[in-house]
């Protein structure tokens, strides 16, 4: 016996050294855990000084086994708020940078401007003050925000200040695509056609050249304008009717479109079959596919349907067909260029998953009440992981946020107490389809 507390005896002070690594993240938590984890090792030394017989020493390893556990919970929020805090950090560091850049960016024009005019003239009353880099994505916000309440002229209107305002910002294509969008929202297929034309002239690298090619429409004439959609092509794993088995929509007869190929590798992921194979479709022979199914709703799934890059124009040509549409993705690939029109389901890949280091954490905002966030659990340190994301990050003031157990290995009726003892306002979900069909593929 004092063999196996001495064992114990060890554990407890290795579980005390990471903590100690911790200190910097966060004195407070330390401060508080600490002493606990000096109890832990001190009951083990008490254990070993008296000679109890083993009827009392039974209750002891007991005790000692379960200061163990609670050490080991400890830790994991800890690494867990460590991460969030390392992430808040990055955050920032980039934010100054890019302010850096900007500033440097305008003390360099100044200079020009001071060089090329030695009497500087007074600026005129009411003049626009040099906007930052704040001001732009505010004022690209506030069109956007027009097209996604149907307020297309307005947005026009306001893409086209912007344009006028900041000719070479970044966000200057996207302008552009929004244009031409909301001509086609409003009908005016052949203004369209031309705001569309001059985005691939003028912005031929903009990641929205899939989307102004993929979109097909018909002038009030019948006559095709856009017709490039042919060759756009996407490869399949499988198309297929079931009842969605997730996320706010459960329950409600959909198509999958699976595409094929992931870049992440999930400890737990239930489709490998997606990582390879498929067949090469086009897209209109894709749409005529899903239409043969006879129902309103799709989600695009995968593999990670982001991975392939014809994948945003699928989305907006389902939208465009009048589809209620879903996407389901990894989380770890850029989600701003979906269509607004898409109910976009990230994932946040928890640590037991093996791709935690791939969380695209600058997804989060662009993410509207029209989205969902998904976290898929292994076990209690993935779910106080999870925990402290949402609080760190306010996840459940973007998104409605989605807690799944890993089939086989998180009991759901687990996961349900710990959802219910910590009052945590999200919606924890089971996959219907595996409940009604099992794992078989194409369900
Ligand atoms: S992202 Fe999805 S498809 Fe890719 S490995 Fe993870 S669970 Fe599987």
């Amino acid at each position: 016996m004092k063999q196996v507390l001495s064992v114990l005896v060890v554990a407890g002070v290795s579980l005390a050294a990471p903590l100690h690594l911790a200190q910097a993240a966060d004195m407070a938590d330390i401060n508080r855990t600490l002493p606990v984890a000096q109890q832990g090792t001190g009951a083990a030394q008490a254990g070993l000084a008296g000679e109890q017989s083993p009827v009392q020493q039974t209750p002891s390893v007991l005790n000692l086994l379960q200061e163990i556990e609670t050490l080991k919970a400890e830790v994991a929020r800890l690494r867990g708020l460590t991460e969030v805090q390392a992430h808040q950090l990055d955050t920032l560091d980039k934010r100054q940078t890019d302010l850096y850049a900007d500033l440097d960016q305008r003390l360099t024009e100044l200079a020009k401007q001071a060089q090329a005019a030695p009497v500087a003239a007074a600026p005129a009353a009411g003049s626009a003050t040099p906007a930052d880099a704040q001001a732009e994505t505010a004022a690209y916000d506030a069109a956007l925000k027009q097209f996604r309440e149907d307020d297309f002229s307005a947005a026009i209107a306001e893409f086209k200040t912007f344009l006028k305002t900041y000719p070479d910002s970044a966000l200057a294509p996207n302008a552009q695509y929004w244009i031409g969008y909301s001509y086609y929202a409003l009908k005016d297929y052949k203004t369209s056609l031309a705001h569309q034309q001059k985005l691939l002239a003028v912005y031929p690298a903009s990641a929205k050249v899939p989307h102004a090619r993929g979109r097909s429409g018909k002038s009030p004439s019948g006559r095709a304008e856009v017709s490039m959609s042919d060759a756009l092509t996407l490869r399949l794993t499988e198309v297929f009717l079931s009842l969605q088995g997730e996320t706010s929509r459960a329950g409600l007869p959909t198509v999958f479109v699976r595409l094929t190929g992931c870049p992440l590798r999930c400890r737990w992921c239930d489709t490998p079959y997606s990582f390879q194979g498929g067949e090469t479709v086009t897209l209109p022979s894709l749409l005529a596919q899903i239409a043969a199914l006879g129902v309103s709703t799709v989600c695009v799934t995968g593999g990670e349907p982001l991975a392939q890059k014809n994948c945003p124009a699928l989305l907006t040509a389902l939208c465009d067909a009048g589809y209620s549409v879903s996407l389901e993705t990894s989380g770890a690939l850029d989600v701003s260029q979906v269509d607004p029109r898409v109910s976009r389901i990230v994932d946040i890949k928890a640590p037991e998953s093996g791709e935690a280091a791939r969380n695209r954490w600058e997804n989060l905002v662009h993410l509207t009440p029209n989205d969902e966030i998904k976290f898929v659990l292994a076990n209690r340190a993935d779910y106080d992981w999870a925990r402290e994301v949402i609080h760190a990050q306010n996840l459940t003031q973007i998104s409605p946020v989605l807690l799944s157990p890993v089939q086989g290995e998180l009991p759901p009726a687990q996961l349900a107490d710990w959802v219910l003892a910590d009052r945590l306002p999200v919606r924890m979900q089971l996959q219907l389809h595996k409940i009604l069909w099992g794992n078989a593929p194409g369900k």
